[in-house]
Formats: structure tokens, sequence, C-alpha cells
């Protein structure tokens, strides 16, 4: 009960300060914010906010208003075709966590990319085949998560071989993409595999920085067109950092794919 109260009251005095952020903002200017994701916020306390604004300024409100939107309606589908970023979640899947990530995926349409420790797989079998049904894409990330790099040929190959054949068993498709743990590798294993090796482009450390803001703030300044996001679904605050992720730059016009679509482009 207890955190119902304080989820009220805080709700309470957000609203408040909202409100009084907005009527501060007209009471200044007599216009709206110029800023396109506040207008869309004080949209609602307008009505409120206006009485003491005289009719003419209401009038230019509402022109700005509209020129602003049309504006950023252009800037949003010109965003919506050119720019595509791909998250990915690697170490997974994971008890706890990886459940929570993939009902957030859910609930906002986001396709991903996992690669998939062959153990924890085995292990979360019903994890993999969710992944699956939701259109995400799986790739493989060793069966125990070893350095390729520093092993015999022999057993880098039976690391990847049995966690293809462990998603192959739950799946029933092929895995074609593979993430080698600490990007170490040698290309030959591929070649003869017929495997994509899928590095990444923004590294927010989420592994060793515990602090969902953080990581967020992190990869929101690096993103750019067409990059892959590392990202570890074996924290919580990977999780949360990724729905922030996910959220602001779908506001900002940013569809997530699979890798796979943003290597065919
Ligand atoms: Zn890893």
């Amino acid at each position: 009960m207890w955190k119902k109260d304080i989820l009220l009251k805080t709700g309470i005095y957000l609203v408040t300060i909202i409100t009084l952020y907005g009527y501060s903002m007209v009471e200044k200017s007599g216009y709206l914010m110029a800023d396109t994701g506040g207008e869309q916020k004080y949209d609602g306390s307008m009505s409120d906010t206006t009485e003491n604004v005289s009719k003419s300024d209401k009038n230019d409100i509402l022109d700005s208003n509209t020129d602003d939107k049309n504006d950023e309606n252009l800037k949003l589908e010109q965003n919506l075709e050119t720019k595509k970023i791909a998250i990915t979640f690697d170490d997974g899947p994971d008890d706890k966590y990886t459940e929570k990530l993939l009902d957030e995926l859910k609930e906002r349409n986001i396709k991903a990319t996992f690669f998939v420790v062959g153990k924890n797989a085995a292990e979360n079998k019903e994890l993999i085949l969710r992944m699956k049904n939701e259109g995400h894409l799986i790739g493989n990330h060793t069966y125990s998560h070893i350095n390729l790099g520093s092993i015999a040929n022999t057993k880098a190959i039976e690391e990847i071989a049995k966690t293809n054949e462990i998603i192959k068993e739950i799946t029933g498709e092929e895995t074609e993409y593979i993430r080698p743990p600490f990007g170490s590798y040698d290309k030959s294993y591929f070649k003869e595999k017929d495997m994509i090796v899928v590095m990444w482009d923004i590294d927010p450390r989420d592994w060793t920085i515990y602090d969902a803001d953080k990581v967020a703030k992190d990869v929101i300044s690096k993103a750019k067109d067409s990059q892959i996001i590392l990202m570890h679904d074996i924290f919580e605050t990977s999780i949360d950092a990724a729905v922030k992720i996910i959220d602001e730059l779908t506001k900002q016009g940013y569809e997530f794919v699979t890798v796979e679509e943003l290597l065919m482009d």
C-alpha cells in the first residue's frame, strides 16, 4: 500500500509541476515552448493557462502551433525513411531479466537481436522460442562464452556448432549470425561454417556501469543511422537502460530493426 501512496503523491506532484511550468511559459512569452517535445506535453494544459492571454496572442499561439506541428511531422516522416538502428543483447537468455526485456519490446513492437550463450539457451528454451515467435533475431555467442581467439580450433568449432544445434533444436532454424565473445576470433572458423560475424558500433559498457541513466545517455548521445548497439540482457540496469534508449530514439525517428535487416540494406 505504501508504494501506491508514494506513486499517487509523486503523480500529484508531477502534475502540479507540469501545470505550473506550463503556466509560467505562457505567462512569460505568450507562446508555448518552441521545442517540439515540450509543445506536445503542454497541449493539454493550454486551455487552463490561456485565460490571461489576449485574443490576438491566442491566435498567434495557435498559428505557431500548427506551423511547428507541420515541421515536426515532416521531420518525423523524413527520419522514419532513413534512420535505422539495431539493438543487440549478448550473454543471455537470463532467467531473471530476459523475460522482462521481451515484455518491454513486445509492448513497443520493437525487434531486437539476441546473441545467446548456448549453455543459457539450453536452460531457457522457452525464452529462445519466445524470441523467435516475437520476430527477434537469434545469433550465436558460443556455448560457454569462451574467448575463441585463445583456444584450439577444434574446441572453437565445437563451441560454435553446439550452440547452433541447440538453437536449431528449439526454433527449427539455422543460425547464420555470430558475435564472438570479447570480439575475439579467427576468421577461418566462420568461412567454413558460412556464418556472418557481427560486431558493434556503440558499447556503453553496461556490463560494468550499473546505472541505467548513464548507459542510456551514452547510447543516445552516440546514436547514428545504421549503427549497432551492444547491450547485455543479464543485468536489470541494462534492461531499464534499453527501455529508455528505445523510447528516446523512437521519438527521434529511429526505427529499430534486427541486425539482419540492417545488414541487408
Ligand atoms: Zn558476451
